[in-house]
């Protein structure tokens, strides 16, 4: 199948599991994983409407936004993988959000080195939600703590969480995150950009919309196997 046609069927896969949770299919953002495709598969998904693309690694991330360069207004990048403090500075630079803050010295310079001409990055806190043997991720407990402090940094927006749950952990971890983000966004209380949950990948996107899901990252279901 193309990329075309396996980015419409993800859309319909989404909109089947909105109708199942009785969710409006505007709840759900997907997110395409371009990791290890090249730029020229990008650029396909654009064509065929799709908007908002992840990213994982610094340096793949920075090379494709640079060959993309004259489409860069169309295109809304997120990255996504683990983030050095000393690759703060293009990741400030160079994308629209970044998924994975996982303690307060990155969160810190992000906001630090975030042109000032640009728009607030755009952040969600990673959890570390049980049943996860990776260390990346904050615990849950955490949470609400690194979430506060991100309010008061100038040039990022807090907009909610993040988690990257082993395949087949089972619904119950993603309803507890679920619920933490909820716990969360009431405790901001006033604050209301907090509106975003990432969870849900090619292989459980379904079970991550009916746990409350308002963002999937899907790459293999768009782009076929990575290598
Ligand atoms: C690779 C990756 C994805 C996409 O995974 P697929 O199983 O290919 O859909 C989503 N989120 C993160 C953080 C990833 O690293």
């Amino acid at each position: 199948m193309s990329i075309a046609d396996q980015l419409e069927e993800c859309q319909n896969r989404i909109a089947q599991a909105c109708e199942q949770a009785s969710r409006s299919i505007a709840s759900v953002l997907l997110i395409a994983v371009s990791k290890t495709h090249p730029a020229q598969s990008v650029e396909v998904a654009l064509n065929a409407g799709q908007r908002h693309f992840g990213e994982n690694y610094v340096q793949e991330c920075i090379e494709k936004i640079n060959l993309l360069n004259s489409l860069r207004a169309e295109i809304i990048w997120h990255f996504i993988g683990p983030l050095q403090s000393n690759k703060t500075k293009v990741i400030a630079e160079q994308v629209d959000w970044v998924q994975s803050i996982d303690r307060l010295k990155i969160a810190q310079r992000l906001s630090a080195q975030r042109p000032t001409h640009l728009p607030p990055l755009q952040v969600l806190v990673q959890v570390n939600i049980s049943g996860e043997s990776t260390k990346s991720g904050v615990q849950p407990s955490e949470t609400l703590q690194l979430c506060q402090e991100i309010l008061g940094l100038p040039n990022l927006q807090l907009r909610g969480l993040m988690a990257i749950p082993e395949p087949g952990v089972g619904s119950t971890s993603l309803k507890e995150l679920h619920t933490l983000f909820e716990t969360i966004q009431s405790e901001l209380g006033n604050y209301k950009h907090f509106d975003t949950l990432s969870m849900g990948m090619s292989d459980d996107l379904e079970l991550a919309i009916e746990s409350g899901s308002t963002m999937v990252r899907i790459g293999t279901a768009i782009f076929g196997k990575r290598d």
